[in-house]
């Protein structure tokens, strides 16, 4: 256990069992060097507790580096709940979790993630102060991180194309729900043309009669020849299998975890397909959820989330300078900023 957060670099790692509420969570802190560490909690079923504690260090730590370069004032943390097969009472669960956050006094401030829901959010703000995003402070991430990917997209346009007009560019965007559909809206507006794959046909539809776009069946999405490729749904969708196949000059996206092993970078790299690494180009959710708890004004949350453009811009040019997979410089300005005396 000491050998994984030592190489990690976690400085924290706590556990909570609670057999009352059934509650049985992990919360990890990677860093708290830019300030209290935010992430969000996830609720979902492993299949071993060492599953857990690898997913939540993992986890904790991609919120230290998404932070640094959004950056927000804060460092990088995760919680896990590891879901009851049937749970009792779902509202004293997260409001056992939301003590267990309130333990950590602040060091760790917790949000919604997948297997859990604004509802969840609101029975953990009950309990304690130290959360983000819910139905009692209006904080919902996903429109703020579609408009983070449609600036992180324009970059790597101005990049690739020497434009960051997106009239007539071809745009597939996979998963159309909370940001894949908000990410719709804003490409339509700017005159793209959109591809779009679900697997949930009534989204698909939606889109389609909306904004006009063309559906792909999901078995096709990444051999789709396009211009720009969004992956909005699932992780580690670009792997030795999809990136054989894939016809696009750009992958620029919300999914988390889009690479399924990091020399996935590389093989993005050396096949000349310009990769945003997920963890900059989707941090307007965080941005959302840190600066409104920190009650900052709409716009200048805005501008904040604009600026992942600017940031993105720089490690497209680095890397274009150091022939490295955009991936690698990624995580060396990350570990610049936090591990720099
Ligand atoms: P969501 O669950 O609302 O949407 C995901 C969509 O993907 C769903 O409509 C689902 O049906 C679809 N999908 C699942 N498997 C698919 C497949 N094989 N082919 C095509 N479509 C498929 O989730 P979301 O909140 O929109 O988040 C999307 C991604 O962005 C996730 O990876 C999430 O971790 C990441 N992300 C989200 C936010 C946010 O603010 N919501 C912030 C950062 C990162």
């Amino acid at each position: 256990m000491f050998d994984k957060i030592e190489q990690a670099r976690l400085s924290e790692l706590h556990f909570k069992s609670d057999d009352a509420s059934q509650l049985q969570a992990i919360i990890a802190i990677h860093s708290t060097k830019l300030g209290p560490a935010l992430g969000g909690c996830r609720c979902i079923e492993y299949s071993s507790d060492e599953a857990a504690i690898n997913d939540v260090i993992r986890l904790a730590r991609g919120m230290s580096y998404k932070a640094a370069l959004a950056k927000v004032p804060q460092g990088g943390g995760k919680a896990v709940i590891l879901k009851p097969k049937q749970i009792h009472d779902r509202a004293a669960l997260f409001r056992a979790f939301g003590q267990f956050v309130n333990e950590l006094g602040g060091r760790y401030i917790t949000a919604v993630d997948s297997g859990s829901t604004l509802d969840d959010m609101d029975q953990i703000s009950k309990v304690t102060p130290y959360i983000s995003g819910s139905n009692v402070d209006g904080l919902d991430p996903s429109p703020m991180t579609a408009l983070g990917v449609l600036a992180g997209i324009k970059s790597a346009a101005f990049h690739r194309y020497g434009s960051a007009d997106l009239a007539n560019r071809i745009v597939a965007i996979q998963g159309v729900g909370n940001v894949g559909f908000a990410l719709a809206e804003l490409l339509h507006k700017e005159g793209a043309r959109l591809l779009i794959s679900d697997v949930d046909n009534a989204k698909v539809e939606h889109v389609r009669r909306a904004f006009g776009a063309e559906a792909v069946t999901p078995d096709h999405f990444f051999d789709t020849e396009c211009d720009i490729l969004a992956p909005c749904g699932l992780g580690a969708v670009l792997n030795d299998n999809t990136i054989a196949t894939l016809n696009c000059d750009i992958i620029a996206g919300s999914a988390n975890n889009q690479l399924a092993e990091a020399r996935h970078g590389k093989l993005l790299h050396d096949k000349g397909i310009l990769y945003a690494p997920d963890y900059v180009i989707n941090a307007g959710g965080l941005i959302k959820v840190s600066l409104g708890h920190l009650h900052r004004s709409e716009q200048s949350i805005k501008t904040k989330t604009w600026g992942i453009g600017q940031t993105l811009l720089q490690i497209f040019e680095r890397a274009k300078v150091e022939n490295l997979p955009t991936s690698v410089i990624a995580d060396q300005m990350a570990e610049q900023i936090l591990y720099s005396k």
